[in-house]
């Protein structure tokens, strides 16, 4: 423990940010993590507990205390190491994460949680600014090869582990871009594109070979991005490799079965965010979907509902509205009946505060326009009984929407990927793989494993990665015989 006061003596600090009014007319990130001072002071809040829950609420298992001790210290070259222990990309969760290990502090109990997601992302950054992010390349080659579909969270953490291992490794992305939803569904102003384009360089000289622009597969939704110049064949890849990863997400969105569905301006949240994101890497798009003066509708309370509030904020909006099925959740939650895992609680992203009405226990009931164009929402109130919701009566309510998103969640990954691999499925459309035992994240099909939202439905960043670095290690097992990979 850094020091033993620590936590009596400093508060926990938010990172410093942009004010909403001026970040709201930029794409870029307006967090700026910890200076020096502050970093020591919030890695002195660290009490080193002695069971610590972080690093168990955390799923890659993050070394918390560890590192904590060592910024107190200024031993930032080996807190690096630490974090990178269990960690491929802590750029990214430093920025995105919900940071579950916070919920699971033990100071939290009762007090402010250590600012573990902060000293995290002051951590990583202190090391690309120092120059010592660099490619590890492995000093000896197997000589196996291995294809990784998809190029996410997920398929990048198993990539860099195997290419660590000295497999040959080749990802292969439909999109024209490599990071799955780090490029293409998390707008910039989360996270900025050169975090995945400077790792994607590592990666490449740690042997990594990107083919983007190549669809695994041949039937695809049209209504999910794919920006595919080549196809190939799953057979293909089983015989050109000695063992290929899926990792194609979850990219199913859940629809809105109402009348007036098939209204112009009616929109997935993912035909709506991707684009914004083309835009800002400097592709010219012939029909971006803009929110600019218009009155938009949010539908779904999650992330993804978040960022299409910061987006069309971004595009000048004249209003922006969020509804949610469910109903509003306790502003705090009862510490004694959660702790040390995840609450259900209120939660107010950087979007909210930039502009927003948000309105709970709300069914959009039917969509009405003119000239086939969306220009009114019918919505009801409804109460949840028994965990069943019902119309309240005589509540039925109309707003102007000139735009709605649909945020309501995905429901499952593409499955006709999955069938043309002939891998089975769980109850939900997942691929089934277990997570523990032997064989795991291994599919039905010979050679074939499975890693990430593919496997365990839309998820977080970190568990893509958690599920990568496993899945690295099984396949490594499974190609040599014997793994020095971490689970
Ligand atoms: C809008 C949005 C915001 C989010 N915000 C957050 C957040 O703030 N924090 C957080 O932790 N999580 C967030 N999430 C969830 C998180 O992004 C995902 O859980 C995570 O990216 C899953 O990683 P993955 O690698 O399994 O899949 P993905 O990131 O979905 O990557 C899968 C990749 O596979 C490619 N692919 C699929 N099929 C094929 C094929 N047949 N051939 C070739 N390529 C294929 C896809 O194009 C895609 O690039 C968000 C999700 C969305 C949609
Ligand atoms: S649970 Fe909190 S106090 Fe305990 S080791 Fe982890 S960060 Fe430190």
């Amino acid at each position: 423990m850094g020091k033993v006061t620590g936590f009596m003596e400093y508060q926990r600090l938010q990172e410093a940010s942009e004010a909403p009014q001026s970040r709201k007319k930029h794409y870029k990130e307006f967090l700026v993590h910890l200076d020096d001072a502050q970093a020591k002071t919030q890695a002195a809040r660290c009490m080193d507990c002695g069971i610590p829950f972080c690093n168990n609420g955390c799923p890659v298992n993050n070394i918390i205390p560890d590192w904590n001790d060592l910024v107190y210290n200024g031993n930032l070259k080996l807190a690096l190491d630490t974090l990178h222990s269990t960690n491929n990309f802590p750029e990214f969760t430093g920025r995105i994460c919900p940071a579950p290990c916070e919920s699971a502090c033990t100071l939290g109990i009762n007090d402010d949680a250590v600012g573990i997601k902060s000293i995290e992302h002051y951590i990583i950054d202190k090391g690309w600014e120092n120059g010592w992010v660099t490619p590890q390349p492995a000093s000896v080659k197997t000589g196996k090869k291995v294809a990784i579909v998809g190029s996410g969270p997920a398929g990048l953490a198993t990539a860099q582990q195997l290419a660590r291992a000295g497999h040959e490794v080749t990802v292969f992305e439909k999109n024209d871009r490599a990071g799955g939803l780090l490029r293409y569904g998390i707008p910039d102003f989360k996270l900025e594109k050169s975090h995945i384009d400077r790792r994607i360089e590592q990666m490449q000289a740690e042997g990594v070979v990107f083919r983007t622009g190549v669809l695994v597969g041949k039937d695809f939704p049209g209504n999910i991005t794919n920006w595919s110049k080549e196809i190939i064949s799953p057979e293909q890849l089983q015989k050109d490799f000695d063992a290929v990863v899926i990792a194609g997400g979850a990219e199913v969105p859940r629809d809105l079965p109402v009348p007036g569905r098939e209204l112009k301006g009616v929109h997935f949240a993912m035909e709506f965010l991707p684009a914004q994101n083309k835009i800002n890497a400097g592709d010219k798009l012939k029909d971006q979907i803009l929110a600019a003066g218009k009155h938009v509708v949010v539908i779904g309370g999650g992330d993804t509902g978040s960022d299409c509030v910061g987006t069309s904020n971004r595009h000048g909006a004249k209003s922006v509205t969020q509804f949610e099925l469910l109903p509003q959740p306790p502003e705090q939650e009862n510490k004694a009946l959660v702790w040390p895992y995840w609450p259900t609680k209120l939660r107010t992203s950087s979007s909210h505060e930039e502009g927003c009405e948000r309105d709970w226990s709300v069914a959009t009931k039917r969509l009405e326009g003119k000239a086939g164009k969306v220009d009114k929402l019918i919505a009801c109130r409804v109460e949840w009984k028994d965990g069943k919701m019902q119309e309240v009566p005589d509540s039925e309510f109309e707003l102007k929407a000139d735009l709605v998103l649909l945020a309501m969640g995905f429901v499952s990954p593409v499955q006709q990927v999955l069938d043309a691999f002939g891998v089975d499925k769980d109850a939900r459309g997942n691929a089934r793989a277990s997570t523990e035992g032997a064989g795991c994240y291994q599919t039905n099909v010979p050679k074939v494993f499975v890693a990430g939202d593919m496997r365990r439905g839309q998820s977080l960043v970190v568990w893509a990665i958690r599920e990568g670095r496993q899945c690295a290690r099984e396949v490594d097992l499974a190609l040599m015989g014997a793994s020095v990979l971490p689970r």
